[in-house]
């Protein structure tokens, strides 16, 4: 059998990557939607056989508890809008998958991991990557300190914003600007290539040189995170140019992926030569292996959960209160 997905909010992820990862996919397969738009609805029943009773609005999703071909609902809205469709999905029953960020503040965050742990269904973040070959292979590098302990990182991510009146650039919408949007990579990179939590961040807000466009949100962001026995990274994100990169320095050697962060193919080499990996459909190798240990009726693994969420969003929640009052923050553990 193959779990049902219903996605909810059909824009560009949705459309050009999750869909036709569902096409691929061998443990879930895509079996409903939920959009405001009637012409998008007539379009994806006609393009992937969808039946007319597993299309829903956003008045008529709660409806969806009553579905049994539905099985997982898959967040993929804009990011102040995530929290009320996870707990609204766990509420009527199914399996949440939530994009990244999991939420704008943490408060958000715990009550979505509240919600699905009293209907008792499990929470997932859109954190395609933790699949990913290429990323798995630096996590086990950098982890199993293959080239020796990790001194430094520099993870960045960042590109060239296009469309000055998208949500993306509405700080109520998007909690920010490309911290929550691709900065979240940098910081899990940061985080899975040493496998430790950060101590402490700096921060420092870049230049705006686009002062329309980023009236509400940051234009390029730096911080430093500092990790436990004098571990250092440091991460650019940006809205105002294109970077990916993740670089780790070692006692004796280094890896880097580059690109590191997009849909791929990803590339990475080592102080020792070029990494080799399988390339894979990122979105339908991350659905798959989800939807395979909900089959199991099993746990999902903690890096995949609302959890793993929370952490990159208190995360998140530092680094701008870093750079705003310019002093170094603590991080609880
Ligand atoms: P998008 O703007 O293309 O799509 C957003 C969708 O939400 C649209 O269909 C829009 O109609 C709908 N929507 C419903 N109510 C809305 C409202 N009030 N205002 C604006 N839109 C509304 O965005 P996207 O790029 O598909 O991003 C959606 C989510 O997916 C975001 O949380 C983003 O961070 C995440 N995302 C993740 C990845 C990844 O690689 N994991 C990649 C892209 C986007």
């Amino acid at each position: 059998r193959k779990l049902g997905i219903a996605l909810v909010g059909l824009g560009s992820y949705a459309t050009n990557q999750l869909a036709p990862g569902l096409q691929q996919t061998q443990y879930c397969r895509l079996a409903g939607i939920v959009t405001g738009t009637p012409a998008k609805a007539e379009q994806w029943m006609q393009k992937y056989n969808i039946p007319k009773q597993n299309v829903y609005d956003y008045k008529t999703f709660d409806r969806i508890a009553d579905n049994r071909d539905i099985d997982v609902v898959y967040v993929v809205l804009p990011n102040s809008m995530h929290a009320e469709y996870v707990i609204r999905a766990a509420q009527a029953g199914k399996h949440v998958i939530c994009e990244k960020p999991l939420a704008i503040m943490p408060k958000e965050c715990q009550d979505m991991i509240d919600a699905c742990k009293k209907a008792n269904r499990q929470l997932a973040v859109g954190y395609r990557l933790h699949y990913e070959p290429f990323t798995r292979e630096v996590m086990r590098l950098g982890q199993e300190k293959v080239f020796g302990k990790v001194k430094f990182v520099e993870a960045s991510d960042g590109f060239r914003i296009g469309d000055p009146t998208q949500w993306r650039l509405k700080k109520a919408m998007a909690g920010g600007g490309p911290l929550m949007d691709v900065g979240i990579y940098a910081i899990q990179g940061a985080r899975y290539v040493t496998g430790l939590e950060p101590v402490s961040v700096t921060a420092q807000f870049g230049p705006k040189t686009d002062l329309q466009k980023f009236k509400e949100v940051e234009e390029t962001l730096f911080w430093q995170f500092q990790f436990p026995g004098g571990v250092v990274s440091n991460s650019t994100t940006s809205y105002a140019a294109g970077v990916e990169r993740l670089y780790a320095s070692c006692e004796n050697g280094w890896f880097e992926l580059s690109p590191a962060f997009g849909y791929g193919p990803l590339k990475g080499r080592t102080s020792k030569g070029p990494i080799e990996q399988p390339i894979v459909h990122h979105q339908a190798n991350h659905m798959d292996n989800i939807c395979k240990v909900l089959l199991n009726n099993e746990t999902l693994p903690d890096h995949i959960t609302g959890q793993e969420g929370l952490r990159d969003v208190r995360l998140m929640q530092a680094i701008y209160q870093a750079a705003e009052t310019g002093r170094r923050i603590d991080l609880k553990a």
